[in-house]
């Protein structure tokens, strides 16, 4: 793990230099092979959501906390879990869990499973990741004699539940970690009912990067007098990320992509498309192009996602082509680019995106192809982060650049629009789950779909969800 990211998607001066606080790991009251484990890792000084939940947590209250991927937040609920399980001694019986942790994605309950790994280097606690993708034998397997800490996404969780291959009612530990996507995956029944397995008196925490009211509600029917810490300001804007936009016609964007591309200072790129047939096209054609690219979405296969990661963390592939869903557990330093192909409708998927570069405390270039159907959004992205994105010029494409046909984006849109011709999803964008489901459409984890075959996903209502 690197050494900090911290603060770096929080706006004030003073909020980055927040971090910079007396305390220590070692005041807020953590044992020593934890402080072991962190001093391994080079963590000298707590972050400030740390700073404010592990003393509460060691203390057994509850905690709702408003904080994004990059306030440290893994660490502040991993720690003090960590410490309380040690200290308690006691084991989970067959087939139960002492601790579960939610994640909406895959690669964020992996990204979990791994921090709490390195945190518990000298501390005797077991623990499993239990995702959809994979054969569940050897989760199955590993949940047979009782595992300390379960981290899961909703679906697979509760088909194993279900299947009688895990209890919950031991566990006393829950903590839901961005709430608020699992909220915008449709996952929030499944929540419930998960919840519904846990005993009542139980130490709970809650993490969202977003506070819908959906999520304060379901943060009052499952915590108990909980501390509110909030580490993200309401407005986000990532200062250190020079950004721009291109007024783009749509058919123009791979052409604009192309010449950017040239450009060797684009050591490291993430592009974003808006749906899962896009981002597998737009990287078929960067290959074609001689590009080393790879796509990452939900349709995806775990391994083939995992290997997409990893080639781009190692810098063998230059260019990830991401849905949002699938890029919210990306945490990958050096990213010099972030490219919004299309344009996010969801305002707060823009300041997600954007923050995937300047991590660590580097800086970042992040650019947006906006064509005119997308103006709406732009207004929206302005609105939200309170400032204009600077017009960037249009430089010459070739003459025989490709064009994207009309037939091609219209097969984008197809994926695009899963509930056209149904019920509108509440947040106005794909992936908006709530009530408005079309009936039959379980919700679905990210990646938990079959491999799309691009190109094969006409027409409405498919089902296919944006990421
Ligand atoms: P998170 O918000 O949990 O995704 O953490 C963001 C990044 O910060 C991860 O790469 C962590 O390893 C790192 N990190 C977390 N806490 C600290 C700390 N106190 N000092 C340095 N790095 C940290």
């Amino acid at each position: 793990m690197r050494p900090h990211g911290i603060c770096h998607a929080v706006g004030s001066r003073a909020e980055r230099l927040c971090v910079l606080t007396e305390t220590t790991f070692k005041t807020l009251g953590l044992a020593e092979p934890l402080l072991k484990a962190l001093a391994a890792e080079k963590y000298e000084t707590p972050t400030p959501i740390q700073a404010q939940a592990i003393p509460v947590l060691l203390e057994g209250g509850d905690i709702f906390g408003l904080a994004q991927t990059g306030t440290g937040k893994t660490a502040a609920f991993t720690l003090p879990l960590l410490q309380r399980l040690t200290a308690e001694r006691k084991t989970a019986g067959p087939r139960g869990t002492r601790a579960l942790i939610l994640a909406p994605t895959r690669e964020l309950a992996v990204q979990i499973g791994e921090s709490i790994r390195t945190y518990s280097r000298f501390a005797p606690v077991t623990s499993v990741v239990i995702t959809g993708g994979v054969n569940q034998f050897r989760q199955v397997k590993a949940l047979a004699r009782g595992v300390d800490i379960v981290v899961a996404t909703p679906g697979r969780l509760l088909d194993l539940a279900k299947q009688g291959h895990l209890v919950l009612h031991s566990a006393q530990t829950l903590i839901l970690d961005e709430a608020d996507r699992m909220f915008d995956m449709g996952f929030i029944r499944d929540i419930r009912k998960i919840v519904g397995m846990l005993p009542l008196k139980r130490h709970t925490m809650l993490f969202s990067a977003t506070m819908p009211p959906e999520i304060e509600k379901l943060a009052r029917e499952i915590l108990q007098h909980p501390k509110r810490i909030e580490v993200t300001p309401k407005v986000i804007t990532v200062d250190r990320i020079d950004q721009h936009v291109y007024h783009v016609d749509g058919r123009a964007k791979r052409a604009l992509l192309s010449e950017l591309i040239a450009d060797p200072a684009m050591a490291r790129i993430i592009v974003f498309t808006r749906t899962k047939h896009g981002a597998n096209r737009l990287a078929e054609q960067l290959v074609r192009d001689g590009h080393s690219a790879d796509a990452i979405h939900g349709n995806k296969s775990q391994s083939a996602r995992q290997r997409a990661l990893e080639d781009f963390r190692d810098a063998r592939s230059r260019i990830l082509v991401a849905t949002d869903i699938a890029a919210r557990g990306i945490d990958v330093d050096g990213i010099t680019h972030v490219v919004n192909f299309d344009l996010p409708n969801e305002p707060e998927s823009y300041v997600h995106r954007i923050g995937r570069t300047a991590r660590a405390g580097a800086s970042g270039i992040a650019i947006s192809f906006c064509d005119p159907s997308e103006r709406k959004y732009l207004r929206d992205i302005e609105r939200l982060i309170k400032r204009t994105l600077a017009p960037a010029n249009m430089p010459e494409l070739p003459k025989n650049a490709p064009m994207d046909s009309a037939s091609d984006r219209e097969r984008s849109a197809g994926d695009r629009r899963p509930w056209q011709g149904k019920a509108k999803p509440n947040r106005g964008g794909p992936g908006g789950g709530g009530n408005n489901r079309p009936k039959g459409d379980r919700p679905r984890e990210a990646g938990a779909g079959k491999p799309a075959k691009a190109g094969f996903r006409r027409g409405r209502n498919n089902g296919s969800r944006a990421a």
